[in-house]
């Protein structure tokens, strides 16, 4: 059982249903944030739970914490390639000096600490399906290398700190993860085909479309990092859906979810932009007891609903409330 958990990056979209599911549990969480990519908005509705704090606070300076506290989900960091190539300096300082004093609060209070990696550590992979003894094919000065090296080296600082600081630390590698609370223009894939496809506006694929993504419901996500956070395993282990599905097929898909008749049209592919993602999660199954469980076409189909409810189809998708 989860007494007091420090959530960092907690006011993002990942970061907000972890929150609400560890309180949910009946844990104490901590929510640290500095809402450079996430907002108080996310998590408003936790605020009069008197187990819930927010604490807005950069851990790229100093953090503190009082009393007990045994976990710390370190999910601080900026993640859609938007965010981050607009952030690159801040992604690289999140990723390094945020790592290292989430890892140093998780010493200082004999905490459990997960890192939330990503499956971008595989970079443009040349094995398919990635199974977590893959070393990825990362391009270390390329455009997106503030996200994927600043993860690389997470993963680095959090094994230094298992094996010479003794400190109980978990690797999750999550991949693509989707639901409520995206932002409409945050960039990522699946909100902008779903932002487009309830505008009326075309849906802007990237390439030829063949390209693949596997995508996990957010729903799946949390459950394998709680899972993570539950055991005592180094990792790293991979958190995705396998299913697979082409770029192309995911707008088609969105589209005739939301009963859109927007066209399709190709746009320029991004600079290093990987081919294919798939994960291997055998060792999630076998280790962890986790697989996910919701269905593309189900998840997609409750993302759909929630954008509904909150895109003011009037003004091109901005979400009615901000
Ligand atoms: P997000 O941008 O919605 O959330 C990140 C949160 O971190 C935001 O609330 C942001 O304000 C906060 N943050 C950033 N820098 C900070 C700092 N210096 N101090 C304090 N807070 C800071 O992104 P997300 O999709 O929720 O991703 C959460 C985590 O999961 C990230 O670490 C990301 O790399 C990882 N991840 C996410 C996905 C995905 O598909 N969503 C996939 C792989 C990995």
């Amino acid at each position: 059982m989860i007494e007091h958990a420090v959530v960092t990056g907690g006011a993002g979209f990942l970061g907000s249903h972890v929150c609400e599911r560890l309180l949910a549990q009946g844990a104490a969480v901590t929510c640290m944030d500095n809402f450079l990519t996430g907002s108080p908005r996310n998590v408003a509705h936790l605020m009069d739970r008197p187990r819930f704090r927010l604490t807005e606070c950069d851990l790229t300076g100093f953090i503190h914490v009082s009393g007990d506290v045994d976990l710390v989900l370190h999910l601080a960091s900026a993640a859609s390639p938007a965010d981050y190539l607009r952030l690159p300096i801040e992604t690289l300082k999140v990723g390094s000096l945020g790592t290292l004093h989430a890892l140093g609060l998780a010493r200082e209070k004999d905490a459990r600490f997960v890192l939330a990696s990503t499956s971008e550590v595989y970079g443009d992979p040349l094995r398919h399906p990635q199974r977590e003894d893959y070393w990825g094919n990362v391009n270390p000065v390329g455009p997106r290398s503030v996200y994927d090296e600043a993860k690389r080296y997470a993963e680095a600082l959090t094994t230094a700190y298992r094996n010479s600081r003794e400190v109980d630390t978990g690797i999750v590698r999550i991949f693509n993860t989707y639901g409520p609370r995206m932002r409409p223009h945050d960039g990522r894939a699946i909100p902008t085909f779903v932002r487009q496809a309830l505008t009326g506006q075309p849906l802007t694929v990237t390439g030829d479309g063949s390209q693949t993504r596997s995508i996990c419901y957010v729903d799946d996500t949390v459950e394998g990092i709680l899972a993570m956070a539950r055991d005592d395993f180094a990792g790293p282990v991979n958190i995705g859906n396998p299913e697979e599905l082409t770029m192309l097929g995911l707008a088609e898909l969105i589209r005739d979810l939301a009963g859109s008749r927007s066209p399709i049209v190709f746009v320029e592919r991004p600079t290093d932009d990987p081919m294919v993602r798939r994960p291997d999660i055998t060792l999630a199954r076998e280790r962890l007891g986790w697989q996910a469980s919701v269905t593309g076409l189900d998840g997609l189909r409750r993302t759909v609903e929630w954008f509904a409810g909150e895109l003011d189809v009037t003004t091109g998708g901005r979400v009615i409330s901000t």
